[in-house]
């Protein structure tokens, strides 16, 4: 079984969502699909497809919410990569196994109709890792 089974998308935090999206519809040459507000996370989301791979712009709602935060430390850029996986508990109780930092005890609700749970970059190289199952 494979367990991360895919990348589903890139997280970028972004100062300004409506500057994000335009740039990056130049970019991808394709308009962003959806905008979904995150209200427990304190985000605005926007979707970019591009071939198989999705692309997340994320502006904090927040001044001290964590993309705000993200951003005063390390700038606008890559936030995270986000992991498909078909049994978000199972890969959670692995994760912690392995000795894997988790950021959520339990999957909470994220965007784009998805359980998600993060995981600490300072346990995964540096690399904010989120792990995302589909709501069926
Ligand atoms: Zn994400």
């Amino acid at each position: 079984m494979e367990h991360l089974i895919r990348i589903e998308h890139i997280g970028i935090a972004v100062k300004d969502l409506n500057a994000a999206e335009a740039l990056y519809a130049k970019l991808l040459s394709t308009a962003s699909y959806k905008r979904e507000e995150v209200e427990s996370e304190g985000v605005i989301t926007s979707f970019f497809r591009t071939g198989p791979n999705k692309i997340e712009l994320l502006e904090s709602t927040r001044p001290d919410g964590p993309i705000a935060k993200a951003i005063e430390k390390r700038g606008e850029g890559i936030h995270h990569i986000a992991f498909e996986v078909a049994d978000i508990r199972a890969e959670m109780a692995r994760l912690k196994a392995e000795g894997f930092t988790l950021l959520n005890e339990e999957p909470k609700r994220g965007a784009d109709n998805k359980l998600v749970c993060f995981v600490h970059p300072k346990s995964a190289g540096g690399v904010l890792v989120e792990l995302c199952q589909e709501i069926s």
